[in-house]
């Protein structure tokens, strides 16, 4: 457990997969976390962080960023479109795109704010009807939708499902990125971040592995 630890065993995963050293980026899940954990984690090092609350990272990131230089902020959670406004200032990525009523919003957002989240489109992968995300089929017409906006998407993220076997999604997925021309990969989790570097992620989102169990008490 513990941050060095994770990046320690990020580094053999890229090594394991022929992969060069850095090309995963880690992504620390600071949702609900204790403000002591987050901030030791920053003060080690770690620049990059994932909610998935705008309300909860608006009320407390802006103090740390006013504390620690570079710190790069990701939305990974389902994202409200009346919430695109927020997430437009306060986020550097957006693991979340997934259906065109928010891509509307987000495209007036980021025209009218003049800055740019970088885009990863939410797909789902395991057809689930209770899970956000695009399907499979739609994808192509959903990125070239975006497209005609003016947004563009440099990468697909997925959550397999609970149950099963993720290596099957986190292929799919790694398809779906050749096919459409998009180099990044959002996919690996506490419990898997291993075997999705072994299928090619460029992103990996850890929370409870770096800092401990989260209360949602
Ligand atoms: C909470 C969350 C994570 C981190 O989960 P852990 O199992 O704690 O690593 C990653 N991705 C998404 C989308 C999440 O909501």
């Amino acid at each position: 457990m513990g941050l060095n630890d994770i990046k320690g065993r990020i580094a053999a995963a890229e090594q394991a997969a022929g992969r060069a050293p850095g090309s995963v980026t880690l992504i620390a899940v600071s949702k609900v976390q204790p403000p002591a954990r987050v901030e030791s984690v920053l003060m080690a090092g770690q620049r990059i962080f994932g909610e998935n609350y705008v309300q909860e990272a608006q009320g407390k990131w802006p103090d740390w960023q006013a504390r620690f230089d570079g710190v790069s902020l990701h939305m990974i959670g389902p994202l409200q479109s009346n919430k695109a406004k927020l997430a437009v200032q306060l986020f550097d990525a957006i693991h979340s795109l997934d259906r065109m009523s928010l891509a509307r919003k987000l495209a007036a957002q980021i025209a009218e704010q003049g800055r740019a989240p970088e885009l990863f489109v939410q797909v789902n992968t395991g057809d689930e009807p209770q899970k956000a995300g695009v399907l499979a089929d739609e994808l192509p017409g959903f990125l070239a939708s975006c497209r005609e906006m003016g947004l563009s998407p440099q990468g697909l993220m997925c959550i397999p499902p609970e149950s099963g076997d993720a290596v099957p999604h986190f292929r799919l997925l790694r398809q779906l990125a050749e096919d459409n021309g998009l180099p990044n990969l959002s996919m690996g989790m506490s419990a898997d971040f291993e075997t999705a570097i072994a299928e090619g992620a460029t992103h990996v989102r850890v929370g409870s592995a770096i800092f401990g169990a989260r209360d949602y008490g």
